[in-house]
């Protein structure tokens, strides 16, 4: 299948409501060009550097989304362009996000990562400290808070992941109304469905789109 091929299979499965992230990490701008051609507009990058390159060299119009976790002396590099950062983990993080965006003069939309899986290693904000970043960001003008992403456990077992699944969109619906919310995002190449099922509103997916990274 041409990936023109698997992006269409893949849109006519999803809902029109939820938003296709094309992770397109490590894959050639040749493969982000078909995806393009095609009518996509949206791709997810983790790396800053690789994100830079790919912003440089294709169509203005694409909407690159910074789903990777983001060290903030790096965030003057993408502050510029970048159209939604998913991996917003620390108040830290936020202001220098804040102060960046105000250089460039725009506002920065932003999701915060929640620590929703059992791996120790994977970024994200605990459930304890949500409230407090939520109310922190409240004070800073150039950023806007859209909502929540979460990465589950890696694990076969589906019952894991849902049950992380389910926990983040009862946070997100608990806050969704005072913060105003619209992104919840989850789901990826593996779990997309049921992502979906457990509320998602945009998910993130490579390999099945691109073909396995190396
Ligand atoms: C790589 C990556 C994805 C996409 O993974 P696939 O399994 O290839 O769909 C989604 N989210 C994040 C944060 C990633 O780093």
């Amino acid at each position: 299948m041409t990936i023109k091929e698997k992006l269409n299979n893949l849109k006519s499965e999803i809902p029109n409501s939820v938003v296709l992230v094309a992770v397109s990490k490590t894959k050639p701008n040749n493969m982000i060009m078909d995806a393009y051609d095609s009518g996509h507009r949206i791709f997810g990058e983790n790396r800053i550097q690789e994100m830079i390159t790919k912003y440089e060299s294709l169509p203005k119009d694409i909407e690159w989304h910074m789903i990777g976790h983001l060290q903030r002396n790096k965030v003057k590099y993408i502050a510029p362009f970048v159209s939604l950062i998913h991996g917003v983990d620390s108040i830290k993080l936020l202001i220098e996000i804040n102060k960046q965006a105000k250089k460039s003069n725009r506002v920065i939309q932003c999701l915060l990562q929640i620590h929703i899986a059992k791996e120790e290693t994977k970024y994200g904000i605990r459930y304890s400290e949500l409230e407090s970043v939520l109310n922190y960001s409240e004070t800073l003008e150039y950023i806007n808070l859209v909502g929540l992403m979460g990465m589950a456990t890696f694990t076969e077992d589906e019952q894991i992941i849902n049950l992380e699944y389910k926990n983040l969109k009862e946070k997100y619906d608990f806050y969704k109304s005072k913060y105003n919310f619209s992104v919840l995002s989850i789901g990826m190449s593996g779990d997309y469905q049921n992502a979906i099922i457990f509320g998602s509103t945009m998910i993130r997916v490579g390999s099945k789109i691109f073909g396995e990274r190396k």
